[in-house]
């Protein structure tokens, strides 16, 4: 076996236990490997071991990456900050789009999605941490978006999603990762927020504490890959 293998072994279990300790099983949750700077043969590599699911967050990256696939759609998921004027690609390239974090962006988003005939999944990028470093929306502009959003038939939120601040220890972030779903069950309550049911949290660093406080989807690159050059 080699190390990807290995890794990927590793990180299932994890994933395993940690869903376990909530009541769920593996299958509740989708592991994103996060592919950013991982060259084709490799992410083909990883897509032959059984990885369903693929994380980009550079549009231009995915561009020259994706046709070099072997599987070429299931879940391709778009992770990072999202210009508007690259919502024309996303929207061809991806399946699902984490990182929703303006009212303009899903105006975009839900006009791109008409022209291809198309419904896109999304997720609202939450800045947990009210971090000045970090895009997203702040706690309390989320009910505000689902409302001036609501309108929009070619773009679908499904849940959440954040990138939690950084670290020294996981169980530091653990607190983030509990207002993430108090947010969650807070939204859900609500007509917009009625059919939501996923919520990305959690990479390499932090992923097993994620799940534990009710993560659907982890994002997870350097556990698989190894460290980024
Ligand atoms: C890079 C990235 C990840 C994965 O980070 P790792 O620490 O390598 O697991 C997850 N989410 C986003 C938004 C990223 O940009």
């Amino acid at each position: 076996m080699n190390q990807l293998e290995l890794n990927l072994i590793s990180v299932k279990a994890k994933i395993k236990s940690a869903a376990l300790k909530t009541g769920r099983e593996e299958e509740d949750i989708t592991l994103v490997a996060v592919t950013k700077t991982v060259g084709a043969p490799r992410v083909n590599e990883a897509l032959m071991l059984g990885v369903k699911d693929i994380g980009e967050n550079r549009i231009q990256e995915a561009k020259l990456k994706f046709p070099e696939l072997l599987k070429r759609k299931a879940g391709f998921h778009m992770i990072g900050h999202l210009q508007s004027n690259k919502v024309r690609e996303a929207v061809k390239l991806f399946d699902f789009i984490h990182s929703v974090d303006s009212p303009g962006l899903a105006a975009e988003i839900d006009k791109e999605a008409a022209k291809n005939g198309k419904v896109m999944p999304c997720l609202i990028e939450i800045n947990i941490g009210n971090e000045s470093s970090k895009t997203g929306l702040k706690y309390a502009e989320v009910n505000d978006f689902l409302k001036e959003t609501i309108k929009y038939k070619n773009i679908r939120f499904e849940g959440l999603m954040t990138v939690a601040p950084i670290a020294v220890k996981p169980e530091e972030v653990r607190p983030f990762f509990q207002k993430m779903k108090i947010l969650f069950d807070e939204l859900k309550t609500t007509a917009a927020g009625a059919k939501f049911k996923h919520i990305s949290m959690g990479m390499s660093q932090d992923y097993e504490v994620a799940i534990e406080e009710g993560a659907t989807m982890v994002r997870v690159g350097s556990a698989i890959f190894g460290a980024r050059g």
